[in-house]
């Protein structure tokens, strides 16, 4: 198989195109085919000279990863299972909303993190994904949604710990918010982490920088190590303090994730011990109820039990929403996604 084409960068077209000679303007067009158009071909690339086409023709492939299965949801969100050259499956879905649509985008085959509630992670790990692998995701998924004026959310949200996977996750993000790119503003594309502090230190100090959630679940450290292994390498405090200096892009604000598992974390005194341990901070916390599944060692809490979690955070005016569950029926909302049976997970690496 020859490399692709598709998944480089400005700097990596630049280069290409001055190993054939070519003037320097020739890598943005390139640029607009591959991210802004969505070429399918090389062929497509009308702009350039015949021979240009031709040799890179010559020396690259242009694809997409392969999609082989879709699910339809009921209530209009799509589930996308791709299949990587290497075997390895992840899953993207394609949720239309009345005033946008989302995207959301897997980084990694499989998680590392085992959090106990997300079949992710009880599913196993396979490995990173390259840049192409995704943005072939948000390219196949913007091709084949319908023709219509509402703007593009993408949330990094899907399989994976996107902060374990920074190199290739940041060049995905760059193209995505390029305005010769897939021009998804910045405060629409939305990083969802655990916390890995390295990592986050690090974005913060990229040029542009995604919207970014807090996958928080727990109010206490203690009750948090039970849920979330990752706990014991990076103390959620830590962690709220670093989301508090992140720059946020301009109309977007922190989200804290927070799953509620019926009768573990759902109380009112988790709710009133989560108003101390935000202390006043900036941003909004996302009540997602679980979604469950066999392998789901929790239960979805009660209707009671969230109203009265978000009437104790609005009482102390922290600002609360209710992750409505989309897709849930064909397995793709939040913490469903998983490596398909038969696929070998590999050891889990250590984390920076
Ligand atoms: N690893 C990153 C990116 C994945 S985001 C992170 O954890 O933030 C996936 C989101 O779905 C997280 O907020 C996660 O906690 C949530 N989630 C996982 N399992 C879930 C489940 N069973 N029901 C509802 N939400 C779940």
């Amino acid at each position: 198989m020859k490399p692709n084409l598709f998944g480089l960068d400005r700097a990596a077209l630049g280069e290409l195109l001055a190993g054939l000679r070519q003037p320097a303007y020739r890598a943005g067009q390139i640029h607009l085919w591959l991210y802004r158009r969505r070429a399918l071909s090389i062929a497509e690339m009308t702009d350039l000279t015949k021979e240009l086409r031709a040799s890179l023709a010559a020396t690259h492939d242009l694809r997409w990863p392969d999609v082989v299965e879709r699910g339809h949801s009921r209530d209009g969100t799509i589930k996308y299972l791709f299949r990587l050259d290497d075997g390895a499956t992840v899953e993207s879905v394609y949720i239309p909303e009345e005033r946008r649509r989302t995207i959301c985008i897997s980084t990694q085959a499989g998680c590392p993190l085992k959090c106990a509630f997300c079949l992710t992670g009880i599913s196993g790990y396979r490995r990173n994904l390259k840049t192409w692998e995704i943005l072939g995701q948000v390219a196949t998924v913007m091709h084949e949604a319908p023709r219509e004026p509402k703007p593009w959310n993408v949330v990094v949200m899907g399989m994976g710990e996107p902060l374990l996977n920074y190199d290739d996750t940041v060049a995905a993000l760059r193209v995505i918010m390029d305005p010769e790119g897939f021009a998804v503003a910045a405060k629409k594309l939305t990083l969802s982490t655990v916390g890995i502090l390295p990592a986050l230190e690090k974005l913060m100090q990229e040029p542009v920088r995604p919207n970014l959630a807090i996958s928080l679940h727990a109010p206490t450290r203690e009750l948090r190590r039970e849920l979330m292994p990752i706990e014991d390498r990076y103390d959620i405090r830590d962690v709220i303090a670093a989301a508090q200096r992140y720059p946020i892009p301009r109309g977007g604000a922190v989200t804290y994730e927070y799953v509620l598992l019926g009768g573990v974390n759902d109380r009112p005194e988790h709710a009133r011990a989560l108003v101390r341990l935000l202390g006043g901070s900036r941003g909004k916390v996302n009540l997602i109820p679980l979604n469950p599944a066999p392998e789901i060692p929790f239960a979805p809490p009660t209707r009671e039990a969230i109203d009265e979690f978000c009437r104790i955070l609005s009482a102390s005016r922290v600002t609360v929403s209710v992750r409505r569950p989309r897709g849930q029926d064909i397995l793709a909302a939040c913490g469903q996604l998983h490596l398909k049976r038969g696929e070998a997970p590999v050891p889990v690496p250590a984390a920076p």
